[in-house]
């Protein structure tokens, strides 16, 4: 791992900058929330910012059919540092959420089923988990729970 201390907001800014073509071409809303201004990880930035991307594709395509289509970014620091992707996409049923983590699983005709483990495999290089919470119909929530400095 290439470590640095990053500060939460530029890594969002340039993560928002990279998705907000996509976003506003698909009239996708982006909502970017920091609970605190100077939160800072100390991580791999390309491959956090791989983490975040494979998960705001993801929610591009679940939010696919939704007639307001929103994704959100945000982050909160307490005692360890929380970074979220949600959207209010399809949701995941129970059968298929026990195995959205496993490599090659897809559920897309096209699916490579890679993006989840690998996000999985790097949050647990920086020793932190990568959890999921989902309601079919209403939406998903990707949560990056990473130690806190
Ligand atoms: P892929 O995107 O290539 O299918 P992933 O590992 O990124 O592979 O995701 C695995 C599966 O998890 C997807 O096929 C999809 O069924 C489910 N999934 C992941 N993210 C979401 C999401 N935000 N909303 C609904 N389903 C999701
Ligand atoms: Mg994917």
């Amino acid at each position: 791992l290439n470590t640095e201390s990053i500060l939460v907001r530029e890594l969002f800014e340039n993560i928002y900058r990279l998705m907000d073509p996509t976003l506003s071409h698909k009239s996708i809303e982006l909502q970017v929330l920091l609970r605190q201004p100077n939160m800072c990880v100390i991580a791999d930035k390309a491959l956090l910012e791989q983490v975040l991307i494979n998960l705001i594709l993801n929610a591009v395509e679940a939010v696919k059919e939704v007639p307001e289509p929103k994704i959100s970014l945000s982050a909160s620091l307490t005692d360890h540092l929380e970074i979220m992707v949600s959207d209010n996409g399809t949701g995941i049923e129970d059968e298929v959420l026990d195995k959205i983590f496993v490599p090659f699983f897809t559920t897309k005709k096209k699916g490579s089923g890679i993006g989840l483990s690998l996000c999985k495999q790097i949050v647990s290089l920086h020793k932190g988990s990568l959890l999921v919470r989902s309601k079919v119909g209403q939406g998903s929530v990707f949560t990056i729970v990473l130690p806190a400095f």
